[in-house]
């Protein structure tokens, strides 16, 4: 029942409102004062008050302001009753926030119609602030819920649907998480600027849901990683989506004005045992995705236990990686290069080798990306150039024919800021003159930061180092791109030079790499000689050096010294060119 106060010190006029009230169905309130009226309106929260302006101690105005102060009572309809009709009073009451005034005397008609439109529209009020409320909620539920970029649902809610999806389904299905992360956006994206990287991972996130069913949930997790929760289905149904998902992200992205081209990496893992599990199957799915990033990218990867356990090992050998510089475990071996022009050693490429005591031999294919991602690199990077140069000073004060070493630089070694200082430390050091030291880069290390590198490679070369591109062939870039760099040597990677003369596609291709290098002015060593066949084929195009098994395997420092001491050499197949022809190529 509605209730109503009324603030009256005439007892006569209280009671004869209050009666007019309960007639009217109210429930009604009297109070003879201003003091007891505001106890009243605190205590008993009215849903209207109705109050006299004059009365002794506080007046009406006095008992509106005082309500007005107090949020609970703040907001009640009030009503003010008097015998005054001057404007003034009325001004007075309006401006302290009296909704209504009533002069006495009035008519009973006069007093429910006043009340009435005050109750209709303090309903009105109340019902727009719970809509106000709701909606206000809403966004708060939204952002609590949604990424505000891309719309799609955040972490929280992909864990909600996950718990739904599983109540809703046979216990015995299986549910899926598909990670997908974008592979090297940060490289790829770092010239567009955030406005069109926050465009291009809005069409990302919409492709995702193009590639996905309707019930399935795409979910943003962080800037470029997104989980896909699969309602149960077939693996053949969700390799085929993964799929999907990869060639959707293949196809060019038009940002503002730029064209960008993406891809992923994906991870699948199914829910295990109880299934409930959502962090344990996202850690199955990151390995997985992990697995498929190590890959090359572009790919995706169920996981297996097979793959938590190959990730377990990688750990375990990360950490002992740490201490195999101290504890003396990596040695060097090195690799002759051999002219095709004389048939004698020019240099040794030094490699790596790690002597793992419990593991034996571990190859650097399996451990310099490791060092690379926890920055061991650095140190033995280091401990590679200063062995190696020692060993060149070894051989070269021995009297044996001179030879330049060839020493292999990372790109997380690259990066290093000091590198030329050490470079010229480690020279000085050992005493090796510049020109015996060759350092190999890969063009991935290049690209990474072009104008850096042009600067970093003139200096060595200003040092008078020689520098060399390793593994040509296996990265993206064509070698008129590659001729800003001051190169003097190019290695044709072994996957070209394999097969030469039974696979016409790599014969072409190493044929015009050699012909475009001896436009390029540049030196061309073939890596990966097996065969005499492939021997052949090379010295028939000129090619300048050979570094193989056909002449030799990496070999320790003493195998090779005894090497150059008997002056091993390559013999070299008759071919129909002239030596002069080849003049152009040596070394
Ligand atoms: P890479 O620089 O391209 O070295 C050539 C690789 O080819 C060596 O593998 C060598 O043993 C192998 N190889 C040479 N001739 C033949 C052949 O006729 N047939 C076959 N099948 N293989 C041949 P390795 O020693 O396993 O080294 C692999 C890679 O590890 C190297 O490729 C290089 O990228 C990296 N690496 C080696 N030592 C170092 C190092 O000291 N520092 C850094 N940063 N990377 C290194
Ligand atoms: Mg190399
Ligand atoms: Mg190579």
């Amino acid at each position: 029942m509605t209730k109503i106060l009324v603030i009256e010190d005439e007892e006569i006029v209280r009671a004869n409102i209050l009666e007019i009230l309960e007639s009217g169905e109210f429930e009604a309130i009297g109070a003879e004062n201003g003091r007891i009226g505001i106890e009243i309106a605190e205590n008993q929260i009215p849903d209207l008050v109705i109050c006299d302006i004059t009365m002794p101690e506080i007046d009406g105005y006095g008992v509106l302001e005082k309500l007005r102060q107090n949020p609970s009572t703040a907001t009640i309809p009030f009503i003010f009753l008097t015998a005054r009709a001057d404007k003034t009073d009325f001004r007075t009451g309006m401006n302290l926030g009296a909704d209504d005034y009533l002069t006495k005397p009035f008519r009973r008609q006069e007093l429910l119609a006043c009340i009435a439109a005050r109750l209709r529209k303090q309903a009105a009020y109340e019902q727009r602030s719970k809509r106000e409320l709701r909606q206000v909620e809403a966004q708060l539920n939204y952002s609590l819920y949604y990424d505000q970029l891309t719309k799609l649902p955040n972490q929280l809610l992909l864990r909600e649907r996950f718990q739904q999806n599983l109540k809703q389904s046979d216990p015995r299905e299986f549910h899926s998480i598909m990670l997908v992360d974008l592979d090297r956006f940060d490289e790829i994206t770092e010239a567009l600027g955030n406005k069109r990287r926050d465009l291009l991972i809005q069409e990302v996130a919409s492709r995702l849901t193009v590639a996905v069913n309707a019930k399935d949930t795409v979910a943003r997790l962080q800037t470029h990683k997104f989980a896909i929760i699969l309602t149960p289905r077939e693996r053949a149904t969700g390799e085929a989506i993964a799929q999907n998902v990869l060639n959707l992200l293949n196809r060019p992205f038009q940002s503002d004005g730029y064209e960008v081209c993406l891809a992923a990496s994906i991870g699948i893992a199914a829910t295990v045992g109880d299934g409930d599990d959502l962090d344990g199957t996202i850690k199955n799915a990151q390995i997985a995705l992990s697995h498929a990033k190590q890959l090359g990218g572009n790919q995706y990867q169920i996981y297996t236990p097979e793959l938590q356990r190959v990730s377990i090992d990688k750990l375990a050998l990360e950490s002992s990686l740490r201490y195999a510089l101290e504890r003396s475990e990596l040695l060097l071996q090195y690799q002759p290069q051999v002219s095709l022009f004389e048939g004698r050693i020019t240099s040794a490429e030094a490699l790596i080798r790690w002597r793992h005591p419990r593991r034996g031999m571990v190859s650097p294919g399996e451990f310099i990306p490791l060092a690379e991602a926890n920055g061991a690199i650095v140190p033995i990077g280091e401990w590679v150039l200063r062995t190696a140069c020692a060993q060149v000073q070894k051989w070269r004060t021995a009297g044996l024919p001179p030879v330049r070493v060839a020493v292999n630089i990372s790109a997380r070694q690259f990066q290093q800021s000091n590198l030329t200082d050490r470079l010229v430390q480690i020279l000085s050091d050992t005493g090796v003159p510049p020109e015996f030291l060759e350092l190999e880069l890969t063009e991935s290390t290049l690209v990474q930061n072009v104008a850096e590198a042009k600067q970093r490679l003139q200096t060595w070369k200003d040092l008078g180092l020689k520098i060399s591109l390793d593994d040509f062939g296996t990265g993206y870039s064509s070698l008129s791109y590659l001729q800003q760099f001051p190169f003097d040597i190019i290695k044709i990677d072994r996957s070209f030079v394999s097969h030469v003369n039974s696979d016409p596609k790599n014969a072409a291709l190493t044929k015009t790499i050699i012909s475009m290098a001896e436009t390029l002015n540049l030196k061309v060593v073939a890596e990966g000689v097996e065969t005499e066949a492939e021997l052949a084929f090379l010295h028939r195009q000129g090619c300048g050096a050979i570094q193989g098994y056909f002449f030799s395997r990496p070999i320790s420092a003493d195998e090779f010294a005894q090497m150059l001491h008997t002056d091993k050499r390559l013999h070299l197949p008759p071919t129909q060119q002239s030596e002069t022809e080849y003049a152009t190529n040596a070394f």
